[in-house]
């Protein structure tokens, strides 16, 4: 049965001792995920170590990189390999998130090359998709989308897609305070399982987790996880809140 996740994104937040009260906090306060929950704190690289030791032991609970290179190492200063990464006991990373595709330039192709390189190397991708507010309003997010999964995902083997999270962030929704509706993204996840099943058969598109992101916290995700294709989120501004991730992790299917 696919997991149900509750990822945070700190994305460029914190001070190392602000994320180490946050982690801390979270840690103290959240009951132990169920064994068919799992909980991601995605941190800033600087504080990977640290946020993996203090994690050690717990049940369900992961530590994931933002973002690695395509290359498993060499000449390129600045980046970070999926090795390190390894090297460091970090399981995930997320890739393709509408901020690296606006910010950073980083096409369908690169991301499809990130995606093998963190499967290679036996980690898993929380891959990103979604729609610009134009595309929303023309009414072709599913096209949008269907060709983000097609030109970055679909050259995997069913073994391999399978060890993918996809997470279905629409970029009107991120950081805006305007979540999708519940059943705008129940609607958008039935159509990515259904790409899904058409590529791969039913039984594997069932055994993918397709996380919702875009302004969830803790007064909505328990109607947005409760959706039939929301498997849970991944959540920016409201995971660097104690009490509001807390919610978010217990509002889990
Ligand atoms: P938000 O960000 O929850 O702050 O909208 C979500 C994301 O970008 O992953």
């Amino acid at each position: 049965m696919r997991k149900q996740i509750a990822a945070a994104n700190w994305k460029m937040n914190l001070t190392l001792q602000q994320g180490e009260a946050l982690l801390d906090g979270i840690l103290g306060k959240v009951s132990a995920p169920g064994s068919n929950q799992q909980v991601i704190f995605a941190v800033p690289f600087p504080y990977l170590a640290s946020a993996q030791q203090k994690i050690a032991g717990k049940q369900q609970v992961f530590i994931a990189a933002q973002n690695c290179y395509n290359k498993k190492a060499g000449a390129y200063t600045g980046e970070t390999s999926v090795e390190m990464l390894q090297s460091l006991g970090i399981q995930w990373v997320v890739l393709g998130h509408s901020e690296r595709r606006e910010y950073f330039g980083e096409s369908d192709q690169f991301l499809a090359e990130k995606v093998n390189i963190v499967l290679e190397t036996g980690l898993q991708p929380i891959f990103c998709c979604g729609e610009p507010l134009q595309i929303r309003e023309q009414n072709t997010q599913n096209d949008y989308v269907g060709a983000q999964l097609k030109a970055s995902l679909y050259h995997l083997s069913a073994e391999q897609v399978q060890k993918v999270v996809i997470a279905y962030e629409p970029i009107w929704a991120i950081g805006t305070g305007k979540t999708a509706t519940s059943a705008q993204a129940q609607e958008m996840h039935a159509f990515i399982r259904a790409e899904l099943a058409k590529q791969y058969g039913a039984e594997v598109a069932n055994n993918i987790s397709i996380l919702y992101g875009g302004s969830v916290k803790a007064a909505n995700a328990q109607e947005i996880f409760g959706q039939p294709d929301v498997d849970g989120g991944l959540v920016g501004g409201a995971s660097l809140v104690v009490d509001e991730f807390v919610a978010i992790i217990e509002a889990l299917k």
